[in-house]
This record gives C-alpha cells, sequence and structure tokens, in this order.
C-alpha cells in the first residue's frame, strides 16, 4: 500500500457522507491534495481538531480507493483568514509542489503580490483586461487583472486585491 508523509496546510474541510469528511490539503512535497477522513467529524475522533482549516500539521495518508487520512499532527495554526485559505486552494493546481508559495505560508511572509508572480501572473506586468487601467485586483476564475472600478462588477470572494 503507498503511504504519503509530508507536512501540509489544511485548506478546507468537507462534510462527506454522515460521518466522513473531505480535506483538502495544501502538502509541501505533493502540492495541493484532497483525501478522505474516516469519521472525522466525530465529536471523540482524535483527528478532528488537527485538521481545522489554516492549522500546519504533519499528514501521514494511504491510497486506498483514494487517499485516506491515516494521521494527522497539529504543529501550529497560520495566520491566513478563511477567505485567503480559499482563494489558495482555488489557486493551486491538484498534485503540484509550489516550494515557493509554501515558504512564503509558513514563514508568515505571505503577500499575493508574491503568490501570483511565482503562479506566473506578474501584477507589475499587467493592465486591467476591461479598460486596460492600472491593474489593482485578480480575478481567480478568468485569470484576469482588473483595475479597481472593473473589478467591482465581479464577485468579491473569487478577488485577489494585490
Ligand atoms: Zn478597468
Amino acid at each position: 500500500m503507498q503511504e504519503y508523509f509530508s507536512d501540509a496546510i489544511v485548506l478546507d474541510r468537507l462534510a462527506n457522507g454522515d460521518l466522513d469528511s473531505r480535506v483538502v490539503f495544501f502538502t509541501k512535497k505533493f502540492g495541493k491534495l484532497a483525501a478522505k477522513a474516516k469519521s472525522a467529524r466525530k465529536i471523540t475522533s482524535k483527528l478532528s481538531a488537527h485538521l481545522e482549516p489554516g492549522n500546519l500539521i504533519q499528514l501521514r495518508l494511504i491510497e486506498k480507493n483514494g487517499l485516506q487520512i491515516v494521521d494527522a499532527l497539529k504543529m501550529s495554526r497560520l495566520t491566513l483568514s478563511p477567505q485567503e485559505l480559499y482563494l489558495v486552494s482555488e489557486l493551486l493546481a491538484e498534485a503540484e509542489p509550489e516550494f515557493g508559495i509554501w515558504e512564503l505560508i509558513v514563514s508568515g511572509k505571505f503577500f499575493w503580490l508574491e503568490v501570483l508572480k511565482i503562479l506566473g501572473w506578474d501584477p507589475m506586468l499587467a493592465r486591467c483586461s476591461d479598460c486596460s487601467g492600472k491593474a489593482l485586483s485578480f480575478h481567480i476564475t478568468s485569470q484576469e487583472f482588473y483595475c479597481g472600478s472593473c473589478s467591482s462588477k465581479l464577485p468579491k470572494n473569487k478577488v485577489i486585491y494585490v
């Protein structure tokens, strides 16, 4: 049975059936991964407190009809807001390690400007895609930059301000 071990950031946790959870991680070694936690929603589950979004953990997974969480140990709690965790999760591709972004987050020097640059979208070189004005925000769905007034028409939870 294949086993995976990595430091990881808990990005999101969703209910999956009655007792199971599906947890989305940004792992240091393997990039973004989703895995199942059996019975994680039981209050008695020993893993539940370690799998809160925003936690930096040591994670052990096995491959068994998809990825399953075997063990999780909280090391610390990061200062990213739920919205920032959501946007990071949306930006990262599945199973692609991103050491630069990992370092920014765990070192506490998290800036969207740097994150977007690492992913190949440099705000300094960008213009608003509607009016060619100064790029002040990045829309994660269209992956386009917008100026202040054009970005005000976009759904707020999908916009990164740079
Ligand atoms: Zn504009």
